[in-house]
């Protein structure tokens, strides 16, 4: 564990080896399974990168912790709210692929804790009700603050951008622009070098903001500068000409605009995003608790989310709760691996389009993995080969008989893992034929796989009812803990 690990560890949102127990004793004294709450954006079909994430070590759960998996369909529509049409595919395709990789469903009837519960976000209306809930104690500063929606504003385009200019330029007098742009700029800009590249909407944008918020010291600054510089009778000018003309006046109100407008630079990219969007973190904590999870399986870059659930299941419980603890403050289950795309980027990602799916066909796959990248060095056959910077190896890392009981089964006539990499050291192999290996243990691993989706895609009425049985055991809990969240606001009248 390195300092970092240690430190969340600490702070109690990743999960430690004790916290792992798959049980506990509830106050009634029985013993029961810990509950796990997982699930996927459904923004299209899973790529190897889910798999060696998550969905591995979803199987491998599913039998010892009470699995609800949630298909994040409104999660998916923050960032493809303009396209749902694709939802209903996606929440299809991602359905046949759990049922590839071989999770246990729940069907209906008694739940006896050992089935996955594949539930549908859209269709457990407390979710929604939650969300409303819990954005009631949650800080803006908290929201803004998560990296994860800042990472993931970049990623989608939404932020770091100018703000659009709006209606504010519009009503604004053109003489006064000109003035703006020919003395308030160069002013401003001279004075303040780190206000960067800025143009006339932002002193307007700043100086209506400033007209608005001053307080007391300020509107006497601004009286005082006003009446010696002699223009107090020009009653002709409205309120916003006058102040800006009385900038270049006073340094004391240059500074306030200044720092207007660094604020308003700040938040330009927040002010393109949606309110869904924005609001996404506190989604997820309505996500998670919804069925009261005790461990969320994340990866590293997902902690702060988990952080921010904790916090918000915290302040609930401080703020309604009283005595009692009305949500859990759920623990990240820190596994599974990342890979490189087939590109060699960091992440294999389908907007990249470097993913090998898990629906893929052989052919497919060996037409993607030919192409992939490998040690740029390692020109000819007998140059030697450096394993720990090629993205081929790094997927035999992943694949191969002491991870996939496919591949072991499958008892194929290729070299271990570490045999590969001294191979490639040694100049010993080719990358066609270390390739050539690779595709095989994909496919002995894919072929059950595809055995299962195959059997689904023909009974789609039965998969759908899968997904109905799970959501209705979402439901049940999702209720449940809106009317404990509710009671505990006192919006309980009718009790
Ligand atoms: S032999 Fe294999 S591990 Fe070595 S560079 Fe080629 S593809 Fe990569």
């Amino acid at each position: 564990m390195d300092e970092q690990q240690r430190t969340k560890a600490d702070s109690g949102a990743v999960a430690r080896e004790a916290d792992l127990e798959p049980t506990y004793t509830d106050k009634a004294g029985n013993v029961v399974k810990k509950r796990i709450l997982t699930g996927d954006r459904t923004t299209g079909k899973l790529h190897l990168g889910h798999y060696v994430g998550s969905l591995r070590n979803r199987v491998k759960y599913q039998s010892i912790y009470d699995t609800f998996i949630l298909m994040a369909d409104v999660q998916a529509l923050t960032t493809h709210w303009e396209n749902p049409k694709i939802l209903k595919e996606s929440v299809r395709e991602v359905a046949l692929d759990y049922m590839a990789v071989g999770l246990d469903p729940y069907t209906g009837g008694p739940d006896d804790q050992t089935k996955a519960k594949i539930v549908v976000q859209s269709h457990v209306s407390a979710i929604a009700e939650l969300t409303v809930l819990y954005g009631l104690v949650t800080p803006m500063s908290i929201v803004l603050d998560n990296p994860t929606t800042k990472a993931e504003a970049q990623q989608y385009g939404m932020g770091g951008e100018a703000a659009p200019a709006g209606p504010t330029e519009e009503k604004t007098d053109v003489t006064l622009i000109t003035y703006i742009e020919e003395s308030t700029i160069p002013q401003l800009t001279t004075e303040f070098s780190e206000l960067g590249e800025i143009d006339a909407n932002d002193i307007v944008l700043a100086s209506r903001e400033l007209l608005k918020t001053m307080d007391v010291s300020q509107a006497q600054e601004y009286q005082q500068t006003k009446a010696a510089a002699g223009r107090a009778a020009e009653a002709a000018l409205d309120e916003l000409s006058e102040l800006i003309y009385t900038l270049e006046q006073s340094k004391t109100l240059r500074k306030d605009v200044r720092s207007l407008i660094i604020r308003h630079k700040r938040t330009a990219g927040i002010r393109q995003m949606t309110y869904g969007f924005l609001g996404y973190p506190v989604s997820q904590a309505a996500d998670i608790t919804f069925v009261n999870a005790h461990l969320v399986p994340v990866g590293e870059d997902q902690v702060p989310h988990i952080e921010l659930t904790r916090e918000i299941a915290r302040r609930m419980n401080k703020q309604y709760g009283g005595r009692r603890r009305i949500l859990v403050e759920p623990q990240a289950l820190i596994g599974g691996a990342t890979i490189k795309g087939l590109d060699g980027n960091a992440k294999m990602s389908k907007s990249l389009g470097n993913a090998v799916y898990l629906s893929d066909s052989d052919q497919d796959i060996w037409s993607k993995v030919k192409k992939a990248v490998t040690d740029p060095q390692r020109v000819r056959k007998d140059d030697p080969g450096r394993p720990e910077i090629c993205t081929i190896f790094a997927y035999h890392q992943q694949f191969n008989a002491t991870t996939e009981p496919n591949i072991a089964a499958a008892d194929l006539n290729v070299p271990a893992v570490e045999e590969t990499a001294q191979m490639c050291r040694t100049a010993g192999i080719g990358c066609v034929e270390c390739k050539q290996n690779l595709a095989a243990k994909l496919k002995a691993m894919l072929d059950p796989m595809r055995e299962r989706r195959s059997k689904w895609e023909k009974d789609i009425p039965g998969l759908m009812d899968i997904l109905k049985a799970g959501t209705g055991r979402g439901n049940e809990e999702g209720n449940a803990t809106a009317d404990r969240v509710k009671t505990a606001m006192h919006v309980d009248y009718w009790k």
